[in-house]
């Protein structure tokens, strides 16, 4: 499962969340601290889990 960092525009509280891509399209993120909705979603980077064992 993916991790989203989101950064709050009300306080500039970033927080994470673990959630499916079906959840965070569903689901209305709020600022755990003022519980806003005007949180923006921060790209931390991709998460390749390419398995390179060889
Ligand atoms: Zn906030």
């Amino acid at each position: 499962m993916p991790i989203y960092e989101f950064q709050c525009q009300k306080c500039n509280e970033t927080f994470t969340k673990k959630m499916s891509v079906n959840e965070m399209e569903k689901t209305k993120v709020r600022c755990p601290k003022c519980k806003s909705q005007k949180v923006k979603k921060v790209i931390t980077g991709f998460y390749s889990i390419t398995s390179k064992k060889s």
